[in-house]
């Protein structure tokens, strides 16, 4: 079974061996954030120690040293996602900061009022509030594709919200909350059909599915590096060349720009043009092992993996009377939200967390779903490549003593 090949990988992440409230850790957020291998860690640390210098503007060999370092990871997220071309690829601090820009500095320069941004009611909040931002700036309309009481993405009434003002879509790869995978290649076609350009926000995506921009056709990929095995404060805003010339920059400074004075600066060419000021370069550095770290193991054979831990988990959980499983969408993945009968999540996180066990309690910065479900939280266990059987029936037994102490 797949699952057993991929244990030998729990050696490569340190923070595994450590014990929490005298409990060895049993590691299910990884939704919020994942672990990161020795391969990371060192990356980021051997680049201080041997590479470390400013990029782009040095002419003595550490500074081509470190811009070589920052250039080639730029490579291997093209690679990794398939892009046409390196300069399609900005690096931001997160999804979050991704999507930021795009609202900001793609979107709202060309929105008038009564225009319209269409989203899902799947969206975590990073994907909600900066295009409300954009439109009560601007006047445009916040349009929301609903969800059925399964977590679905509603494909016809998305289709009927699409029409000639839609100016962008925006809407979730796979929902945080829930794990429902989105049918992205029809919500891409129905929009480009109207011309209408598609951001996906792949914050939880990255690490769980295979992606490749070309294929689907996608103008905006976003993702942060920390749910994917790598470092903290560094992500990824993919964008189609033409859009992301056409793109205002929203911050000016170093780096970004041709030419100064104070009659006319000239801007730089992409990508730098969206990239001002000094990087995070040791955070692309470990951005880059971390990718060769995934790419190693196949993206295919780690989800596979958690699919498997996803169905054992499913079972062994919706046999727990009072248990409800939140999220129950044809196409899921490494997700598993529910609540239990008259419980609090947040009693339920506590004394899992007392047993060593890491799960998220809450709404999951999705409070409009929660609020279309009906519930104020859910507790969510989140599999990455590192999890075991092991870790869901630890999961299990203290989710069945939860109900024993708690329940009614
Ligand atoms: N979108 C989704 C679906 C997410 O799960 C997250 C992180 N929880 C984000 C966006 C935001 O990512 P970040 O906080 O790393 O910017």
């Amino acid at each position: 079974a797949p699952h057993r090949d991929l244990a030998q990988f729990r050696a490569d992440f340190p923070i595994l061996r450590t014990r929490v409230n005298g409990q060895p850790l049993t590691y299910l957020d990884n939704a919020a954030t994942t672990q990161k291998p020795d391969a990371v860690i060192d990356a980021e640390a051997n680049f201080y120690r041997t590479a470390n210098a400013n990029v782009h503007r040095g002419v003595h060999a550490l500074s081509q040293r470190a811009t070589d370092a920052h250039e080639t990871a730029r490579h291997k997220v093209r690679s990794f996602i398939n892009a046409r071309a390196d300069a399609e690829i900005i690096f931001v601090r997160g999804a979050t900061d991704a999507i930021n820009l795009v609202a900001q500095g793609f979107a709202e320069p060309c929105l008038t009022p009564g225009d319209e941004i269409i989203v899902s009611a799947l969206e975590h909040h990073s994907n909600i509030v900066p295009w409300q931002m954009a439109c009560r700036r601007s006047g445009a309309v916040l349009r929301v594709v609903p969800v059925d009481d399964s977590g679905e993405f509603d494909l016809d009434a998305y289709a009927a919200l699409l029409n000639g003002r839609t100016r962008i879509v925006a809407v979730t790869h796979l929902s945080n909350a829930l794990g429902t995978i989105t049918p992205v290649r029809r919500i891409i076609d129905l929009a480009h059909a109207r011309g209408v350009p598609v951001l996906l926000d792949g914050a939880q995506a990255i690490s769980h599915l295979p992606v490749d921009v070309r294929a689907l056709d996608c103008d905006f990929y976003a993702f942060s590096a920390h749910k994917l095995y790598g470092p903290t404060g560094i992500g990824v805003l993919y964008g189609k060349t033409e859009h992301l010339q056409a793109m205002t920059p929203c911050q000016g400074g170093g780096d970004m720009i041709r030419s100064v004075s104070f009659d006319a600066t000239e801007y730089n060419e992409l990508p730098y043009r969206l990239e001002a000021g000094t990087p995070h370069i040791a955070g692309v550095v470990g951005l880059g092992a971390a990718l060769d770290y995934v790419s190693a193991i196949g993206i295919e054979r780690i989800a596979a993996h958690e699919r498997e831990l996803l169905h054992y988990a499913t079972q062994w959980l919706a046999d727990i009377p009072g248990l409800r499983i939140v999220g129950t969408a044809a196409e899921k993945a490494s997700i598993l939200s529910f609540t239990l009968d008259g419980i609090h999540p947040h009693d339920i996180g506590t004394m899992l967390d007392d047993r060593g066990i890491a799960i998220r309690a809450g709404h999951h910065c999705a409070m409009p779903l929660m609020q279309r479900l009906g519930i104020t939280g859910t507790a969510r266990a989140s599999f990455a490549l590192y999890n075991t059987h092991d870790d869901v029936n630890r999961l299990v037994a203290a989710v069945r003593r939860v109900c024993e102490t708690l329940g009614s």
